[in-house]
């Protein structure tokens, strides 16, 4: 179909957004995800105003028989976000948060940020789980899971969601809540973007900041596992509290004295879900398991640690295959297999790492959410990030090997659809 016919559609009349076509300006980047190896080219963009202008587009595609992609904010390293000849959905033209402080309500529009939500529910001292990088949106991190700082005293993102505005593929506004069409909240729930364009989606939040205690030693692989079984037996005990990763990287820039440039390193990352001054006090043994490559532990405000890393991967710098997999158990032998493979890895930008579970991620019953099972004790991840076209074999076979090679410590046919690869595999589609 030819993009003046899209235009002509009588379902489109009345539409109060933006209508792009691939002969308009704006279309190259409305059509950009965030994974530069994502090139795909709808026939139609429909940046949406509001929920009724997202009927209109369902509407629209549905008349003429064309897929359909949802933008949230575009951070699907698969690029599900875009379709080729289809109807590209943005909502980044929805980007408003709500909050209720005296309901500790937020309610956030389908195409806003972490960022947007941070920054209107921290100046009422409340915040709600969301993930580590404040340029990701809410939607698709949401729709499946939500894995985030707040996750051991609050839970995923989905433990948060009590209702939502949803538009489904027939085209109808409804509105779901523990009350209203709960089936389809419950799906919401884990279920990843399948089951209509999520208009509004209202979170609980807790008290929470501004000052929260950040926890950040670095230490060099080649000096030895020593610090990542200190912090896993510390998080044995104290992972209630306590949002962490173990994440593996290449020192450089002006943050590292410049003899460890080059150097594969990792940092205990931590967030304590409580005071700051009681999170810095227990967190201090952390920086205390041998010689510290850095170290950028300290109070800060908990926009600062939301934002502090999003300059590290900006969208569209990097190509982009990133897996991951649920551990029953971290075992010294998948420490020392992390290790070794961060040291293997072909590209200085990619990073790989250690999540805990546990806490209230843990509480969760499996059938109260899509998501499912919640026994998982920890999740590696391995992000292949790098430059050029060529080395795309080796970087994706480097995050593949690292997740196929973990199988023998991984849960069983569990997969986090927010890390699926390109999509190709049945587990990634599953998620049971
Ligand atoms: C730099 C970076 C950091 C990340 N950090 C974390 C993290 O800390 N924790 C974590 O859990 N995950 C993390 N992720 C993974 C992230 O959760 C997924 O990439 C997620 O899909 C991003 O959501 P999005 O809205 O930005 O993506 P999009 O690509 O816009 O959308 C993702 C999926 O959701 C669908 N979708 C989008 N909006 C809607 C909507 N309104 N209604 C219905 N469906 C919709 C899309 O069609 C697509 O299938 C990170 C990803 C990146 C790139």
């Amino acid at each position: 179909m030819t993009s003046q016919t899209a235009r002509k559609t009588a379902p489109l009349d009345g539409f109060g957004g933006e209508i792009l076509t691939p002969d308009s300006p704006g279309y190259e980047a409305a059509r950009s995800v965030w994974n530069a190896m994502i090139d795909r080219r709808p026939a139609l963009i429909a940046r949406c105003r509001d929920a009724r202008d997202v009927v209109r587009a369902v509407t629209h595609a549905a008349a003429e028989g064309l897929p359909v992609a949802i933008k949230g904010g575009g951070h699907n390293v698969a690029g599900h976000a875009v379709c080729d000849g289809g109807v590209m959905i943005d909502l980044g033209l929805m980007r408003a948060v709500q909050v209720d402080p005296d309901r500790r309500i937020a309610a956030v529009e389908g195409g806003a940020l972490w960022r947007d939500v941070d920054r209107a529910t921290q100046p009422h001292g409340l915040a709600t789980p969301g993930g580590l990088i404040s340029d990701t949106g809410v939607a698709g991190l949401t729709l499946s899971g939500g894995i985030g700082w707040l996750r051991a005293r609050h839970g995923l993102s989905i433990d948060n969601l009590v209702s939502a505005q949803v538009v489904t593929a027939d085209g109808r506004l409804l509105e779901t809540s523990a009350d209203q069409n709960p089936d389809l909240l419950w799906a919401l729930k884990g279920g990843g973007g399948n089951f209509g364009v999520v208009t509004r989606f209202d979170f609980a939040l807790h008290p929470f900041g501004p000052e929260v205690m950040f926890a950040a030693p670095i230490y060099a692989v080649e000096d030895g596992p020593g610090p990542i079984r200190a912090w896993r037996d510390f998080l044995a005990q104290h992972g209630d509290r306590v949002g962490s990763l173990c994440e593996f990287s290449t020192a450089g820039g002006e943050d590292f004295a410049w003899e460890h440039w080059g150097k594969r390193v990792f940092t205990l990352l931590c967030v304590y879900n409580g005071d700051a001054a009681e999170g810095e006090a227990l967190l201090a043994p952390l920086r205390e398991q041998g010689e510290l490559v850095a170290d950028f532990c300290g109070r800060m405000s908990y926009c600062e640690v939301q934002e502090a890393f999003d300059t590290l991967m900006p969208a569209g710098a990097f190509r982009c295959y990133w897996k991951a997999r649920y551990l029953s158990d971290l075992p010294d032998g998948m420490i020392d297999l992390a290790m070794q493979y961060a040291l293997d890895a072909p590209s200085d930008n990619s990073l790989s790492s250690l999540w805990n579970f546990g806490g209230a991620t843990a509480r969760v019953p499996a059938e109260a959410t899509a998501f499912g099972d919640r026994s998982m004790g920890w999740m590696y991840s391995l992000d292949g990030v790098w430059s050029d076209a060529r080395d795309d074999a080796a970087n994706i076979a480097w995050s593949r090997g690292g997740w196929e090679r973990s199988a023998v410590h991984g849960q069983h046919g569990r997969a986090y659809l927010n890390f699926p690869g390109h999509g190709e595999d049945a587990e990634a589609l599953s998620g049971a």
